[in-house]
């Protein structure tokens, strides 16, 4: 079996790794299996509108309609699958990697990336011969479908908007030249903002900034913030489905932090809720969650496995430590304009400027380290690393997390593209976190050499 889906979709450098004949081809397999009715959306990456194409004449030949909605954000694509109610979505982006390299979203009816089995069908069929083309006059169509508008719309309603109006905030927008330019600041203004911007036309060069947003390329942000005397900056990836906050002294708080500021409002609304994050998840979720009677649903890493635990489970909240926050009512995937209305909706209400309320959230040390194994040693180390760890708690659904009798935790993955295995720690303090680093480093270093 070919191997063309990553973690998150497919990607590759444009015209080396990822060609016209592979979109082509991935389309026509994707509509295939989908359904008839598909969306297509593109980011504004420069080789979108040539893969774009390329998706096209690969749904066409296999009989899809095509739902054209344009360049826009990947979660305004999503969005528009559901409220069509179409059989599936396609999303050609390569979301926040750089401008060389380009990719496709695959999307299910209820607007969220396919499952791994999913995956594996249309590869199957894509390495397999390819789909059954269609006879001459029952090829496909194009229709064109402005959804924008409504996606806007939507997020305005999720919110107390009058609330937000009557905040009189001040917001800071970066979407780094990606599609976020195209929603955010609209949804701002409309919510009675006043709203400025950097990085905020749509250019797939990415010149302002990497499409990455990171605390170290956010300066930017933080001047606009200070030169204005904004209350929040909000950073977004390439095809803005993540986001990042700034607090009014210019300084980013960590993915991780923004979502616990939005699950612990979340609780206080919906108390003994479950929320979902990756085992990957700092404790200061599982802090919030649980403060507010709640539980947290353990998935593996990754946007998919948690959408995928939403749906299943009915679940209202979810989201990961890089920014990516899922607000089931809305849509349960990632939606970084969503995520700025709800911090929006948090401000306004509580009167607070945003350093305080991240102020208020417990402070956890982390810290991240790996050791090298040869791929083919990953599934017999990580074997032998569940029968050989103790702890209070273990997980082992993704790789392996323990749970210490004093809150500290580790999680010890093999890499999905590296020959090594990666050590992920948080605890109370900066001694505690390296102690417990250094022990599971020498644990799983011994085990692999006892397989050499
Ligand atoms: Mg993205």
């Amino acid at each position: 079996m070919g191997d063309l889906f990553g973690t998150n979709g497919v990607r590759g450098v444009a015209n080396v790794e990822l060609t016209v004949e592979m979109v082509t081809r991935l389309a026509g397999s994707a509509g295939a299996l989908l359904g008839k009715d598909i969306a297509l959306g593109t980011d504004g990456r420069t080789t979108s509108p040539m893969f774009k194409e390329a998706a096209v004449s690969g749904l066409l030949s296999v009989g899809c309609t095509v739902h054209d909605v344009g360049m826009l954000p990947t979660p305004a694509l999503q969005f528009s699958v559901r409220r069509l109610g179409l059989d599936g979505g396609l999303m050609v982006t390569a979301s926040h990697n750089p401008p060389e390299f380009n990719g496709v979203k695959v999307m299910a009816n209820d607007g969220v990336e396919i499952s791994r089995e999913r995956e594996n069908e249309i590869e199957a069929l894509f390495f397999e011969g390819g789909p059954e083309l269609s006879p001459w006059d029952s090829v496909g169509c194009v229709r064109r479908r402005e959804t924008l508008e409504r996606y806007n719309r939507a997020i305005i309603e999720h919110v107390d908007s009058g609330l937000v109006e009557g905040g009189g905030l001040k917001v800071a927008l970066d979407p780094g030249n990606g599609v976020a330019a195209l929603a955010a600041p609209e949804i701002a203004r409309r919510l009675g903002c006043e709203v400025f911007t950097v990085n905020a036309n749509v250019d797939g060069r990415f010149p302002g900034r990497d499409s990455e947003p990171r605390p170290d390329n956010l300066g930017d942000l933080a001047a606009l913030v200070e030169a204005t005397g904004a209350d929040v900056g909000v950073a977004f990836d390439g095809d803005g489905d993540r986001a990042l906050f700034v607090d009014e002294g210019g300084k980013v708080h960590w993915g991780d932090r923004s979502f616990a500021l939005v699950a612990r409002d979340f609780m206080d609304k919906n108390p003994g809720a479950e929320v979902a994050t990756p085992v990957s998840s700092s404790r200061v979720i599982e802090d919030v969650v649980e403060a507010g009677g709640g539980r947290i649903v353990w998935t593996k890493v990754g946007s998919v496995d948690v959408s995928r635990n939403m749906v299943d489970g009915g679940i209202g909240l979810g989201g990961e430590e890089n920014g990516g926050i899922m607000y089931g009512p809305h849509l349960e995937v990632r939606d970084g304009s969503m995520s700025l209305a709800l911090v929006l909706e948090i401000m306004a209400r509580t009167g607070e400027p945003l350093s305080r309320l991240f102020a208020g959230l417990p402070v956890y040390e982390q810290m991240k380290d790996k050791v090298s194994c040869p791929n083919e040693l990953k599934g017999k180390a990580l074997e032998a690393l569940r029968g050989a760890v103790e702890a209070p708690r273990v997980e082992t659904m993704d790789g392996v997390k323990l749970w210490y009798g004093d809150g500290s935790w580790i999680l010890i993955r093999p890499s999905g593209t590296e020959p090594v295995f990666r050590l992920y720690a948080e605890s109370e303090t900066q001694e505690r976190v390296r102690e417990i680093l250094d022990e599971n480093r020498v644990l799983v270093e011994s085990l692999i050499e006892g397989l050499n």
